[in-house]
């Protein structure tokens, strides 16, 4: 059956017949239309967070927004033994291979000066994963801690050890620019990159992305430095202004349709009028790589999802108004840019890794999350949510 997809299939604008052998796509050769399935490189997800996923079940959120998840997620905390930690991450990493992702970063909660026990729980599972799913850590501290004189040092030079990624969570804190300017000089001391929550709110005085953009410029990080959510972008009256100065930096920014969508404007009794998300359009159009995250799965800061980029990349396209052709690099070659990983590309001689979803173009193929996807790794199909 799949041998049937792969006569007809849309690839960059243009219907070809795939022929795999050795692993690799070994013949792309063009063929009369139409295509039976839609091919894309094999996902990237530059955003999720393995330590809080599908735990939705057992943590509630007593008041709307961001805040009330952060506080209902705290509480949650005392259930995180190794035992529950490792099942939630497997799970995660499964539910991620199944639908087609190469590789991840999962942001791990690090909330006192202490490692926490899921940074090295993920680290095994990591390597229990090698070979399948690459998984990246980054640190994700509060802006007040890792900015601490006291404790950043420490925190900084343990994610460096471990070849991890720094970062923290950037939001109108006190002080703001000069903690995040001692973030930037322990990154430096240490060659670490950096990956900020930024601005995940919708008041025109969040402009954390901003000094997060001048310091990447002082420090010369252009491509080290990724930022995530700055959903204050669509209602700054200055957004152009900080867009510019973002491309000028080499700045990158992750979009959480999900997690964004579900919990910005969000009051009990109201319903939403501002949707929170980063204007895309513009920002890509200035130069800034737009990559798209899953973000909270199951969790106190969104109920629901899977970890699929596909469907993360449906959800951006109604929501942002995108042609799902054109962003396909927001779910593939950007974030393994951002993470410093393999670009993966779909061309004779490459790996034969990659996604097909049946329809005759992207439109037919995203119309609804259920029509068929098949995962080849290797040259070899599964069909999603079978076993490998
Ligand atoms: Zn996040």
């Amino acid at each position: 059956m799949t041998s049937d997809l792969l006569s007809a299939v849309w690839l960059n604008g243009a219907v070809v017949s795939v022929t795999c052998a050795g692993g690799r796509i070994a013949r792309l050769d063009p063929v009369a239309g139409p295509a039976r399935a839609v091919m894309m490189p094999l996902a990237t997800d530059p955003h999720v967070h393995l330590d809080k996923c599908f735990t939705a079940h057992r943590c509630r959120a007593a008041k709307p927004g961001l805040f009330g998840a952060i506080e209902a997620m705290q509480s949650d905390k005392a259930l995180w033994t190794e035992a529950d930690l490792r099942a939630r991450i497997t799970r995660g990493l499964a539910e991620g291979y199944a639908h087609g992702v190469a590789a991840l970063r999962s942001h791990v909660d690090w909330g006192e000066p202490a490692v926490p026990l899921a940074w090295s729980v993920m680290a095994e599972a990591a390597a229990d994963w090698a070979g399948r799913v690459t998984l990246q850590r980054a640190a994700l501290v509060s802006l007040d801690l890792l900015g601490d004189v006291d404790h950043g040092p420490a925190i900084a030079a343990r994610v460096a050890a471990d070849g991890a990624v720094l970062g923290c969570f950037v939001y109108r804190n006190a002080d703001l620019a000069a903690k995040l300017a001692r973030v930037f000089r322990l990154a430096a001391d240490h060659g670490l990159w950096l990956d900020f929550h930024v601005d995940e709110g919708l008041e025109p005085e969040a402009t954390g992305f901003d000094d997060i953009a001048r310091l990447t410029l002082l420090h010369g990080m252009a491509g080290r430095v990724l930022c995530g959510h700055a959903c204050s972008l669509a209602i700054r009256p200055d957004a152009a202004q900080a867009i510019d100065l973002a491309a000028k930096a080499g700045l990158a920014l992750t979009i959480l349709p999900t997690t964004n969508l579900h919990l910005q404007d969000m009051t009990a009794g109201r319903s939403p009028r501002l949707r929170g998300l980063a204007p895309a359009q513009e920002l890509r159009a200035a130069g800034v790589p737009v990559l798209f995250g899953a973000d909270n799965v199951r969790d106190a800061f969104y109920p629901y999802g899977s970890h699929d980029p596909v469907e993360v990349l449906r959800l951006a396209c109604l929501t942002l108004h995108l042609s799902p052709d054109d962003w396909l690099d927001a779910i593939t070659t950007a974030p393994a840019q951002a993470m410093g990983l393999p670009v993966p590309r779909l061309a004779v001689g490459a790996p034969a890794d990659f996604i097909l979803i049946e329809g005759a173009d992207w439109t037919e193929a995203l119309s609804s999350p259920r029509t068929p996807r098949h995962v080849f790794r290797a040259g070899a199909a599964h069909l999603q949510g079978h076993a490998a």
